[in-house]
């Protein structure tokens, strides 16, 4: 009488052939499990006489040891094998190109506003700031526009209270930085300004540069001079300057102030409506009504004041012919820069 082996013929071909660990783990459960033909063996040992079980006995063990010899080998292969594949996967290939990063860049706006702070700066002029939220009497009044004055009109004011506003202009900052200080003065003061206009050239909210020098013996020369050497720096060596007279309630005399055209080189086009010139900022001499309203000496003391749109600014130096394109937030637009 033999052991019957049929039913375990194969499992080395089975252990062999797994090609992953589940599968593997089936050909287990299929010889060793409890219903497993290897583990089955054990109830054919009745029908043997009891001298010959022992041999019996050892012949199952030598089986199952021989399975599970094969099943670790196997088992220890494919671990390896799945554990390569992961690493290929996971692998960083470091000759790889890099996802494209596009740097962030200033918005136009600020650098005209940085470059021109450079420019004054460099010739001594201080920084000043000054709320955006400001009295009627900072933004009007103590700048000899009082109520029911014409030039008031001029500014379509967001009011808060009948007191209280955005500041339509960055000229408010003049009269802070005057009661605050004796002269000598010399400051520009940067920063955004309100006004109920929309179209396209103006903003509702929109930035100014006011610049303010006091001293003793200030000339009207002395401004020009300030004034033609930022437009040469800002905008080229070349570009012919000229001074208009013109009306501001808080300057006397007043004039505005005008640079060759940058687009068409003087000859007129439709930005200078075919006039060759380009008005660019108003400045004047301080008058001597705003320098009482902060109690300076208007005997010993002179002043000249200038203001400028730094939007206007930007649109001239770099071509272009809408205002709202700086608020739009279009990237095609903003990444010209
Ligand atoms: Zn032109």
């Amino acid at each position: 009488m033999e052991l019957d082996l049929s039913n375990v013929k194969g499992f080395e071909e089975e252990i062999e052939a797994s090609i992953t660990i589940d599968e593997l783990y089936q050909v287990k459960v299929k010889y060793l499990g409890k219903k497993g033909s290897i583990s089955l063996l054990n109830k054919q040992m009745k029908n043997f006489p009891p001298e010959q079980r022992p041999e019996i006995g050892k012949k199952i063990n030598e089986l199952r040891t021989r399975f599970e010899e094969l099943y670790n080998a196997r088992y220890n292969r494919l671990k390896e094998e799945e554990k390569k594949k992961r690493l290929e996967q996971e692998s960083i290939d470091v000759t790889m190109p890099g996802f494209p990063f596009t740097p962030g860049a200033l918005h136009p706006i600020t650098r005209v506003y940085y470059e021109i702070v450079d420019i004054f700066t460099a010739m001594g002029f201080e920084v000043a700031t000054g709320p955006e939220v400001e009295y009627d009497y900072y933004n009007f009044e103590a700048l000899n526009i009082p109520k029911e004055h014409p030039a008031r009109d001029m500014q379509d004011t967001f009011y808060i209270t009948d007191e209280i506003l955005l500041r339509t202009h960055t000229s408010p900052v003049q009269i802070r930085v005057m009661e605050a200080n004796t002269p000598p003065i010399k400051i520009i003061a940067p920063g955004k300004v309100y006004r109920c206009d929309h179209d396209v050239t103006h903003s509702p909210m929109f930035h100014q540069v006011e610049g303010l020098l006091v001293a003793e013996k200030v000339t009207f020369a002395d401004l020009k001079g300030t004034l033609t050497l930022f437009i040469k720096r800002m905008f080229g060596e070349d570009i012919p300057v000229r001074f208009r007279p013109s009306f501001f309630p808080f300057t006397e005399p007043s004039a505005e102030v005008d640079m060759g055209c940058v687009i068409c080189g003087g000859k007129g086009c439709r930005v200078c409506g075919h006039t060759g010139w380009l008005e660019i900022l108003g400045c004047g001499m301080v008058d001597p009504e705003v320098f009482k309203s902060v109690k300076y000496d208007t005997e010993k003391y002179q002043g000249y004041a200038f203001g400028m749109g730094i939007e206007r600014i930007a649109m001239l130096k770099y071509g272009i012919d809408d205002l709202r394109l700086f608020y739009d937030n279009k990237l095609r637009f903003l990444k010209q820069f």
